[in-house]
C-alpha cells in the first residue's frame, strides 16, 4: 500500500464521492466553517468510503503555501491546525460537527 492504494491495490480516488460530484463544492469562496457552503462539503466527505486515505494523502503532501477547499472534511484552517499539532477548532468541544 502506498499513498494512492489501499491495501488491495485499488486506487482510493476511484471510491471518492467527490469524483461524483460538481468539484466546485469543495472550493466555496466562503470558507466560515459553520457555514452552507463547507457544510455542503462536508456532508459529502462525511460518507465517504476512503476519507482516511484522503486525510492521509492531503497530510502528507500537500504544500502549506497552497492549502485551499475542503479535503477529507477539513477546511484549510483546519488542516492547518493538524499540521501544527492543533486540535482543529471544529473538533473542540461546543463545535458543530457534520
Ligand atoms: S473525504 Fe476526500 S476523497 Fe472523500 S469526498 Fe471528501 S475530499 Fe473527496
Amino acid at each position: 500500500m502506498n499513498a494512492t492504494t489501499t491495501a488491495t491495490g485499488r486506487d482510493w480516488r476511484r471510491d471518492a464521492e467527490c469524483a461524483r460530484v460538481d468539484a466546485e463544492i469543495f472550493y466555496p469562496l466562503d470558507l466560515d466553517p459553520t457555514g452552507p457552503a463547507v457544510t455542503a462539503a462536508r456532508e459529502i466527505c462525511a460518507g465517504c468510503p476512503v476519507r482516511l486515505a484522503c486525510l492521509l494523502d492531503v497530510m502528507t503532501g500537500e504544500d502549506p503555501a497552497r492549502r485551499w477547499g475542503i479535503t477529507a472534511g477539513l477546511t484549510p484552517d483546519e488542516r492547518a491546525d493538524l499540521f501544527a499539532g492543533r486540535q482543529p477548532a471544529s473538533a473542540r468541544p461546543g463545535a458543530v460537527a457534520a
